[in-house]
């Protein structure tokens, strides 16, 4: 295994390169992300000369910066780079240097009152979200000018540019799309602002893309201090399964990749249909109580017919729910219903369709009042290993399950009837399927791959007037297809709101 400064001399490598293959003349400056790493790695990466360490977690990060000034290490330049809880800006206005993942005005207000008289302004990046996912932190792009006005409106705070994070593909074009995006805010924002110097963009996969956009600053993780282990502490807290059906057995895989099995107990009532999970390292048992007691985060993953008999039960045995999140993947139950027999509100839905089995699914998600930051934090690490999170009140959490929930079995049937035409029109069955795989497949691709392009105008770029597709849509359309959709859909939502007018 190569040591920390081999890995500090490829890095500085490949950043030259890059700098000298897309001929940028700036200096690009490397930030060692040391989250979860101990103090002594830093040691090392400092002995090399490096000076700029990024952090992720204010209370972990804290500890560390004293630590390493106790110990005469006063000149290095720490940046907090992680999702701001309203709760720890003190500790970061405290410890930092720079914050570069602010991305909203009560973070701006809180940083500026709590920045100690006696320390240098904190420097500022504005976190912008480039990749359009959702549940990323970072603020909308258009809000950025907003924000970098509050920040400069305070004498504790300094602007001095942007920060994002692509989205983790394998699509070079994408993060490209979304890197550029931040250099034309970020050349824009330089305008108002001529202090502004820093565009934090690239991590260990896309530095070359990243540099290549124009990025000033790449922040290096993994390269340099290689894989994260997540501690102990953060995820280290018991959680109990209830149903050890195919639902539970999908999130448990996800659940796994972030904590270790050993603190998971999955309940149902026969044990030999648990037994997987056993093998996998979890204990298992035919005790619901036990089980939830024991255990500050319960998954609920009984069919919805079964819940009000489990929740009942639970209500029976007084267990307080007060330091227990609770995490439903009951179809069609309200939270309010789920409230009232646990007499709490740190509840969440969720909903993940098929795909979420191979880590392609859409999962979606609804937090409860009750739910706190860290609470949405973990639920979203739990999901991560499932594909997709989408986030929303819980009218669209049903949104959601018509469509991407029932979606499959739609896709499915969309599929079958492209394989029985091929079929009655001479094609082998095999060969049909393996067509039609790769229809839908590079379809989705295309879609994906063209975020700019309408999805109608990538269907008339194939559909001539008059020719052959021409012709097969208008069939559709003669067909009713829009309608029957909006029928379909329908039909699912409508027996959604059934399901939830019995619970
Ligand atoms: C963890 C982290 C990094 C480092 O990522 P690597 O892929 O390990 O290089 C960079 N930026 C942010 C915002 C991070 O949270």
């Amino acid at each position: 295994m190569l040591s920390i400064s081999e890995k500090l001399s490829q890095i500085h490598h490949r950043i030259e390169c890059a700098v000298s293959q897309y001929q940028k003349n700036q200096q690009v400056r490397l930030l060692c992300v040391s989250k979860t790493k101990p103090v002594e790695a830093i040691e090392e990466a400092y002995l090399q000369g490096e000076r700029h360490f990024g952090e992720s977690y204010a209370v972990e990060a804290s500890e560390k910066i004293e630590e390493l000034r106790k110990k005469g290490y006063n000149d290095i330049c720490w940046h907090f780079i992680g999702p701001i809880q309203k709760n720890k800006t003190k500790l970061i206005a405290e410890h930092f240097d720079i914050v570069e993942s602010v991305d909203r005005e009560i973070v701006v207000e809180r940083l500026s009152e709590q920045r100690p008289s006696n320390m240098k302004p904190l420097e500022v990046l504005i976190e912008v979200n480039i990749s359009g996912e959702e549940q990323k932190s970072g603020c909308l792009p258009e809000k950025a000018e907003q924000i970098a006005s509050k920040v400069a409106s305070k004498p504790n705070l300094r602007i001095k540019g942007l920060m994002g994070v692509a989205k983790d593909t394998a699509d070079e074009t994408e993060i490209k799309q979304s890197f550029k995006k931040l250099e034309a805010l970020f050349e824009k924002l330089k305008r108002t602002y001529p202090e502004i110097n820093t565009l934090s963009m690239g991590m260990t996969h896309d530095l070359e893309e990243a540099i290549e956009c124009g990025s000033t600053e790449v922040r290096i993780g993994t390269a340099i201090f290689g894989a994260r282990e997540y501690k102990q502490g953060r995820t280290d807290t018991s959680v109990a399964f209830i149903g050890g059906g195919n639902m539970s057995s999908c999130i448990f895989e996800s659940v796994i990749k972030s904590m270790s099995p050993r603190n998971i107990t999955v309940s149902g009532p026969h044990l030999e249909k648990l037994e997987h999970f056993k093998v996998s390292g979890a204990s298992i048992t035919t005790d619901n109580v036990q089980a939830v007691q024991k255990s500050k985060i319960v998954f609920l993953g009984v069919k919805p017919q079964m819940l009000t008999a489990v929740l009942q039960e639970l209500a029976d045995a007084k267990i307080d729910f007060e330091e227990k999140l609770v995490i439903s993947m009951a179809a069609g139950y309200p939270l309010k219903s789920i409230e009232k027999f646990l007499n709490s509100s740190r509840v969440v839905r969720i909903m993940p369709n098929t795909p979420a089995k191979i880590g392609e699914g859409v999962t979606a998600v609804t937090f409860d009042k009750g739910c706190a930051d860290p609470d949405k934090e973990l639920v979203r690490l739990f999901l991560k290993g499932m594909g997709t999170v989408c986030e929303g009140n819980e009218r669209q959490l049903n949104v959601i399950g018509a469509v991407a929930g029932c979606g499959p079995a739609f896709v499915y049937r969309f599929m079958e009837a492209l394989i029985a035409e091929s079929v009655r029109h001479g094609l082998d069955e095999k060969d049909s399927r393996s067509m039609v795989e790769q229809l839908f497949k590079g379809t989705a691709d295309m879609v994906i791959n063209n975020q700019q392009q309408s999805i109608a105008s990538l269907r008339e770029a194939v559909t001539s007037k008059g020719g052959t597709t021409f012709a097969g849509l208008t069939k559709m359309s003669e067909g009713g297809f829009e309608d029957m959709m909006q029928k379909v859909i329908q039909a699912s939502l409508d027996r959604t709101a059934e399901f939830e007018s019995m619970f």
